[in-house]
């Protein structure tokens, strides 16, 4: 029997409407009570002192890449890694991406990863299964075995499915199995040799463009397939305009369609690859000013629900040569709640309610697990404690990531996750904060 209250913060659960000061009371993994506007007694092994911070359910962010296994690789990122570097962002709950080496293209390796994280003992982790064998884009996986071995949705991610007839034949394995589908939209045809956003910068620079058709008509095709299927279907890292209005005129068509925005789409542009800068190079690119001020505009208006950080190390090799040549990715799992406060609540887009809302209640919708992204009386106790002032300044040496591909590196910020716990466990706090204190006794 252990217990822990969480004292004096004001708590905010998007799912059930839920933001106002009070206290939770967690039991055995498990809230016991939640208690607005009062106090509850203070008798508890532990007491956290949450005055002045937020008490929100356990972030969850959908879309990162553990690098493991990564066989033949240079990758030093581990499960247990990645799941600590999510820890210390805030995040409870990952879903990793199924480009390692091999891939979980079948119930056996999903199960591996399962156990993998499980072992590691820090966020939860969900695998993403392969949408096809080896992820090679040319024969569908068998779907229901992938979800039945616990795998949370289904993606190619790294690369999109680009086969029609391949694309089609997923889809409707997805609707069947009732789970999701998250799709890397970039048709490779239009990419070879892609290195940034295309146009007159990309031409100055030298450097091969990536065109914004390359994104956009993947998802129109996809919705188009998709018209007989109804499948779930999860755009990632949207980069682009088009790609917003596409995602808008989906979902006003009635279907079941949701996409994510990340950090660096929000907060970055092609200005900053003049530098030929590698930190910068990311996948899908940079764009521009225009392309930010339309993803917010849809996170605004509702068309995009999804924050999701794209969490990608990698080994200081595989950045620290030319542009062209250089590994696309960035790391932001540390730091992308500040972040996403800067991009989205500090610009007025969005409030706290709703930014939490698009970190927990939304991807949890996504991939099938509600239940750890809200607060309710006898459910799962992952909670995330933020303080939402706390001044600080990124650096990339302090992550817990292997990774050192921050192109945040050096920003001052504001707002931090203090405390995360997991299953009633304050598995990570920041260090010299003393607000987490063991109670002397009943
Ligand atoms: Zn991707």
């Amino acid at each position: 029997m252990s217990s822990m209250l969480i004292h004096g913060g004001t708590i905010i659960d998007p799912a059930s409407g839920i933001q106002a000061r009070g206290d939770i009371l967690v039991k055995d993994g498990r809230i016991e009570s939640i208690e607005l506007g009062q106090s509850l007694e203070r008798a508890a092994d532990q007491i956290i002192d949450a005055e002045g911070c937020l008490v929100t359910p356990g972030l969850i962010d959908p879309h990162v890449h553990l690098r493991e296994p990564s066989e033949g690789q240079q990758h030093r990122e581990t499960i247990a890694v990645g799941s600590a570097a999510a820890l210390a962002g805030g995040f409870t709950t990952v879903c990793s991406m199924p480009n390692t080496l091999p891939p979980p293209d079948s119930a056996e390796r999903v199960g591996a990863l399962l156990e993998r994280g499980r072992l590691a003992g820090n966020a939860r982790v969900f695998p993403v299964a392969c949408g096809t064998i080896g992820r090679a884009g040319e024969s569908p996986t068998d779907v229901a075995s992938l979800i039945q071995a616990g795998a949370c949705g289904i993606s190619d991610d790294g690369d999109g499915i680009a086969d029609d007839d391949v694309m089609d034949a997923v889809l409707e394995q997805v609707a069947r199995a009732d789970t999701c589908f998250m799709q890397h939209c970039q048709d490779p045809s239009m990419t070879p040799d892609a290195a940034m956003n295309a146009g007159t910068l990309a031409v100055k620079l030298g450097l091969g463009g990536w065109p914004r058709e390359a994104e956009t008509s993947m998802i129109e095709r996809d919705v188009r397939l998709n018209e007989r299927h109804g499948a779930k279907y999860h755009a990632q890292h949207l980069s682009c305009a088009e790609s917003v209005d596409a995602i808008a005129n989906a979902r006003q068509a009635g279907q079941p369609v949701t996409a994510e925005a990340s950090p660096h789409h929000l907060l970055l542009t092609e200005e900053a690859c003049r530098d030929y800068d590698s930190v910068f190079k990311v996948n899908p690119p940079l764009r521009t000013s225009a392309d930010i001020e339309a993803i917010k505009s849809g996170i605004a208006r509702g068309t995009i629900t999804i924050l999701a950080t794209d969490q990608a190390p990698h080994p200081p090799q595989a950045k620290q040569t030319d542009f062209a040549s250089a590994a696309f990715g960035m790391v932001s799992i540390e730091c992308a709640l500040p972040l996403y406060r800067k991009a989205l609540i500090d610009d007025g887009v969005i409030d706290w309610s709703r930014l939490i809302a698009m970190m927990t209640i939304e991807p949890a919708a996504l991939v099938g697990l509600e239940h750890l992204g809200r607060l309710t009386r006898g459910g799962v106790a992952d909670l995330t404690i933020i303080d939402p002032d706390l001044e600080w300044t990124i650096s990339a040496e302090d992550f817990l990531t292997t990774g050192r591909n921050c192109p945040f590196e050096g920003w001052t910020v504001t707002g931090r996750a203090i405390t995360t716990i997991v299953g009633g466990e304050a598995r990570w706090s920041l260090q010299g904060d003393s607000r987490l204190t063991l109670a002397t006794g009943h």
